[in-house]
């Protein structure tokens, strides 16, 4: 039997970091699921078909090969054949990601290719209703949360350290509207599964966060 581990929460609460870690420390792999949305995201931008765009981005599908692969424990995504994980992270490509992840026929396009890497491997999978939709069974549910203004602080110094040009307010700015928007879509709305463990790392430091959703893990499995 396979142990699954869903993590949700908002933008920048620190479920990649600390999921990745978790998981490197259990031996499970890591899965996030945000980078799916992303590629799509990035498809239409390139394509300079709109974000919120139904109809076409639905026609689009048809052209579109989302693939993850894992190189070591690195998870890559390729949008048709094209390794994207660099390309996906920017602002935009954020932004865009929240605009096409409110389309169901984009959620119904990946929603298989989730399931079928939780059904063959024992991973942490983050993302927005990863248990409440995509593993509703999963073994153990996270809800990852910290308060805005954290969130963009630690946004804020991951895209300065990577030499963006963004402001904090910019930064704190796009997670609101991020936020208000992931949670208030008609298909599967970010919110904490009715049996999740919330934690909010606010005042943790990544370790602290880190072993905190090691232990859990490790109490229930
Ligand atoms: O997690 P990340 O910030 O990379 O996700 C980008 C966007 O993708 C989110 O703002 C959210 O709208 C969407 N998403 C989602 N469901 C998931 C993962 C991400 O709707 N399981």
């Amino acid at each position: 039997m396979v142990v699954n581990v869903a993590v949700d929460g908002p933008a920048g609460a620190g479920k990649s970091t600390i999921s990745r870690a978790a998981a490197k420390e259990l031996g499970f792999i890591y899965v996030d699921t945000g980078a799916l949305y992303r590629a799509v995201g990035v498809y239409a931008l390139r394509n300079g078909i709109g974000t919120k765009d139904s109809e076409n981005i639905e026609k689009a599908l048809k052209n579109i090969v989302v693939e993850l692969k894992f190189v070591g424990d690195v998870q890559h995504v390729f949008l048709n054949g094209e390794d994207v994980s660099t390309e996906i992270r920017t602002p935009e490509a954020s932004m865009a990601a929240s605009d096409v992840s409110a389309i169901p026929c984009v959620r119904a396009f990946l929603f298989d290719l989730q399931r079928d890497i939780a059904k063959k491997n024992n991973c942490l999978m983050d993302g927005r209703d990863i248990g409440t939709v995509v593993l509703p069974d999963a073994k153990i549910k996270i809800f990852l949360t910290a308060s805005a203004e954290e969130r963009a602080k630690r946004r804020y110094k991951e895209l300065v350290e990577k030499g963006a040009k963004d402001t904090y307010e910019e930064v704190l700015a796009d997670l609101e509207k991020r936020d208000y928007q992931d949670s208030r879509r008609e298909i599967a709305p970010l919110k904490p599964a009715e049996d999740s463990v919330i934690v909010d790392t606010s005042d943790y430091n990544f370790d602290e966060a880190k072993n905190i959703i090691v232990n859990i893990i490790k109490e229930r499995i």
